[in-house]
C-alpha cells in the first residue's frame, strides 16, 4: 500500500532527526536521500514506478495538481502517524526526461521539541531568560546557518508564554518550526510580502512579542527599531559573525547609535558545537550514544548585554564581556570540546 509506504518513509526520517527527504530520479530508478547535518545521504533505491506513485500520493495529500508534471509545484499538509502529527512541506521540479523530483521538509513539532535548549554554560541560559522577560526592547541573534538560533528563540518564547498569555507573532522565510501557539507568518516575495510589510501589519495586531526571521535590509531594521520604541519586545536574527559584527552591520543599515541605545537590550552570537567524547576520541558518531543524544550538540553563546553593551555602543571593548573565543577556551579547558574543535570554531 502506497499510503503505508509513504507514512513509513516519513516516520523513518523523522525518527532519524532528518529535516529534508529528497526523492530524485536516477539512472535506473528513484533514489531517496536524507539530509543529515547539511549533507545528502542515500537512504534507499526504488523503481521508477514506485517513485511516481509515491510522488503522486504526496501531491494528492498536499492538494497539489496531481496531473501537472511539468511545472514546479509546492504544497503542504499535516500527517498524523501513530498519534504524532507532523507538518510537511513539499516541492516538486521536473527534469528533462519528465521525471519529477520531490523534496519533503518535515517541520519540527512543538511536542517533540518541547525540551529546554541546552547550552555549555547554564548561566547563559539564565541571562537569555531574563532578557526575554523584558517588556520591550530589541534582542538580536547571530550565528551561521544551522547554529540553532531559531530553536533557541522558539524555546525561549515557549517558556515565556507558559506563565503569561502573550501574543507572539513570528515572521519568517520560511517557517522552520511549527508552533500552534504563535501566530506564524511567512515572507512571500512573489506577492510582495516582505519583512517590513509583515512587521507593519503585525504591529497593528498589538502583539507583545514579534520575532523577525532575519533583518537583511534598512527598511526591516528601521521597523524593528520602531517596534521596540513603541513598547514591543522584538527578537530578530541578523547576519554577522559575532556581537561586535552585529553592531557594525546595524551601522551599515543606517541605524544610529542613539536608536540602538534606546532599544537594544542584548546581542547573542550562537554556535552549535558537538561535545567531545573520550570513548570515540571525537564527537559521538550517529550510531553511538556514549553521550545522551540531546546532549551531543550544545549551544555556545556570546551574550553582550547590560553595562558591557552600553560600553560597546560607545566603542568596541571585548574585555568587558565573555566573547565566543573566551567561551570556547573555557569549554576546551573543561574537556567539553577538544583542541581540534577549538581551532575550528575560534574566530580569528
Ligand atoms: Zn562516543
Amino acid at each position: 500500500m502506497i499510503e503505508q509506504e509513504a507514512e513509513q518513509l516519513i516516520t523513518q526520517a523523522n525518527d532519524a532527526g532528518v529535516s529534508d527527504i529528497h526523492l530524485l530520479p536516477g539512472e535506473n530508478g528513484y533514489e531517496s536521500f536524507f539530509r543529515i547535518n547539511g549533507a545528502l545521504n542515500l537512504f534507499d533505491k526504488h523503481s521508477f514506478e514506485w517513485g511516481k506513485r509515491l510522488i503522486s500520493y504526496f501531491k494528492f495529500l498536499a492538494n497539489m495538481d496531481v496531473g501537472e508534471r511539468r511545472k514546479p509545484q509546492s504544497g503542504s499538509c499535516a500527517l498524523t502517524v501513530a498519534g504524532n502529527t507532523m507538518e510537511l512541506r513539499f516541492s516538486t521540479i521536473t527534469n528533462v526526461k519528465l521525471y519529477e523530483s520531490l523534496v519533503i521538509r518535515i517541520l519540527k513539532q512543538s511536542r517533540t521539541n518541547g525540551a529546554s535548549f541546552r547550552t555549555y554554560f547554564p548561566k547563559n541560559q539564565t541571562i537569555l531568560r531574563q532578557l526575554v522577560r523584558r517588556k520591550s526592547g530589541l534582542i538580536l541573534f547571530s550565528g551561521p546557518v544551522g547554529s540553532g538560533k531559531t530553536t533557541t528563540i522558539y524555546q525561549l518564547l515557549r517558556e515565556r508564554i507558559q506563565d503569561e498569555p502573550l501574543q507572539v507573532i513570528t515572521m519568517e522565510d520560511p517557517v522552520e518550526i511549527y508552533e500552534p501557539r504563535f501566530l506564524q507568518t511567512e515572507v512571500n516575495l512573489r506577492s510582495q510580502v516582505t519583512y517590513d510589510v509583515l512587521i507593519k501589519a503585525s504591529l497593528r495586531h498589538h502583539p507583545d512579542i514579534l520575532m523577525i526571521g532575519e533583518i537583511r535590509d534598512e527598511e526591516t531594521a528601521r521597523m524593528a527599531i520602531r517596534g521596540a520604541l513603541t513598547g514591543h519586545l522584538m527578537i530578530a536574527t541578523i547576519h554577522a559573525k559575532n556581537a561586535i559584527g552585529v553592531l557594525g552591520r546595524l551601522q551599515e543599515l543606517q541605524i544610529t547609535s542613539q536608536q540602538l541605545s534606546q532599544t537594544l537590550i542584548g546581542i547573542i552570537s550562537q554556535r552549535l558545537i558537538p561535545r567531545y567524547c573520550e570513548l570515540c576520541d571525537h564527537q559521538c558518531s550517529q550510531h553511538c550514544s556514549h553521550i545522551p543524544k540531546d546532549l551531543q550538540r550544545l549551544a555556545l553563546l556570546e551574550i553582550l548585554h547590560g553595562s558591557a553593551l552600553e560600553l560597546n555602543l560607545q566603542r568596541p571593548n571585548t574585555d568587558s564581556y565573555q566573547t565566543l573565543n573566551k567561551e570556547l577556551r573555557r569549554a576546551w579547558s573543561l574537556g567539553f570540546i577538544n583542541e581540534k574543535a577549538f581551532t575550528h570554531y575560534e574566530l580569528v
